[in-house]
C-alpha cells in the first residue's frame, strides 16, 4: 500500500490481538472469483472443499440480507444493468435460535467464536502476548517456534507441527526470516474483500 495511485490513511495501526482482523470485520464472505485465480499455483476447484469447510464453522448464508428491502432494490437494479450473476450477499451470522442447550446468542462470527467452539472439542493451551519470531527446525523439519513476550522475554515451544497463520504481511515474513524458501512464499498476496472494494 501507500504508492500513489493508493488512498492513504494517517494515523492506522496493525493491530495484533486474539481473534484477529475477525474482530473489526463486517462479516460479508464472498468467495473469490475463479477468474481471480487463473494465475495461481492452485486451482479454485482444489480450494473449493475448504471453502466448504470455512463456511459451514462460519455458519456462512444468504438468510440475513435474503428478503431485505435494500437488497432486492439493490439485485433488480444490478440484474437490469447486464449482472444477471448476481445473488445475496453471503454472510457468517448465526441466525440460529438458541434452543435444546444449544446456545446461540453470538451471532456475528469472530475467531474467538471458533476457539470457544474448539474448547468443546478437546482442551487446547493458548499463548497470548507471544509473538512468534522464528519457526525453528532441523534436518528440514520443523521442530518448535520461538516466541518473544512484549518486553523481549525469549521461549521456544516445542511442536511437531506448525500451522502459520499470521496474515497477509506476516506469515511470509516469518517463514523467509526463518530460513524457509518456496516458490509461492512473499507471491500472489492478497486480501479478498478489500481488493473487490478497490476495483
Ligand atoms: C474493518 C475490517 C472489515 C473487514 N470486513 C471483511 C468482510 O466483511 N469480509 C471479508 O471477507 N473480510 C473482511 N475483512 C478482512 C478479513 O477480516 C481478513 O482478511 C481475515 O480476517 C484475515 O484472516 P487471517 O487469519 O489471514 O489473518 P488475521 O485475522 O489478521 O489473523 C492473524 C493473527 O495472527 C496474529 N499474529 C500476527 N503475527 C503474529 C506473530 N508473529 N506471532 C503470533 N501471532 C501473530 C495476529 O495478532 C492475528 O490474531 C475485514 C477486515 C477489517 C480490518
Amino acid at each position: 500500500m501507500g504508492g500513489k495511485s493508493q488512498p492513504e490513511y494517517p494515523g492506522a495501526s496493525q493491530v495484533f490481538a486474539l481473534g484477529g482482523k475477525t474482530l473489526f470485520w463486517s462479516t460479508a464472505s464472498p468467495r473469490m472469483d475463479p477468474s481471480d485465480m487463473q494465475e495461481w499455483p492452485i486451482s479454485y476447484e482444489e480450494l473449493t472443499p475448504y471453502y466448504n469447510i470455512a463456511e459451514r464453522i462460519m455458519n456462512v448464508s444468504k438468510g440475513y440480507t435474503q428478503d431485505s428491502t435494500l437488497t432486492t432494490i439493490m439485485l433488480d437494479i444490478l440484474r437490469g444493468s447486464g449482472f444477471p450473476e448476481v445473488t445475496e450477499l453471503p454472510t457468517a451470522v448465526d441466525l440460529s435460535a438458541t434452543k435444546f442447550g444449544q446456545v446461540h446468542s453470538n451471532a456475528l462470527f469472530s475467531s474467538i467464536a471458533f476457539l470457544g467452539s474448539a474448547l468443546n472439542l478437546r482442551p487446547f493451551d493458548l499463548a497470548v502476548n507471544a509473538r512468534a519470531v522464528q519457526i525453528l527446525s532441523e534436518n528440514g523439519s520443523a521442530t518448535g517456534l520461538r516466541v518473544m513476550t512484549p518486553d523481549k522475554k525469549s521461549y521456544h515451544i516445542r511442536a511437531k507441527t506448525i500451522v502459520v497463520s499470521a496474515s497477509t504481511w506476516e506469515t511470509p515474513r516469518l517463514l523467509l526470516h526463518s530460513g524457509i524458501q518456496g516458490k509461492a512464499i512473499g507471491h500472489y498476496l492478497n486480501e479478498p474483500l478489500q481488493k473487490r472494494c478497490h476495483r
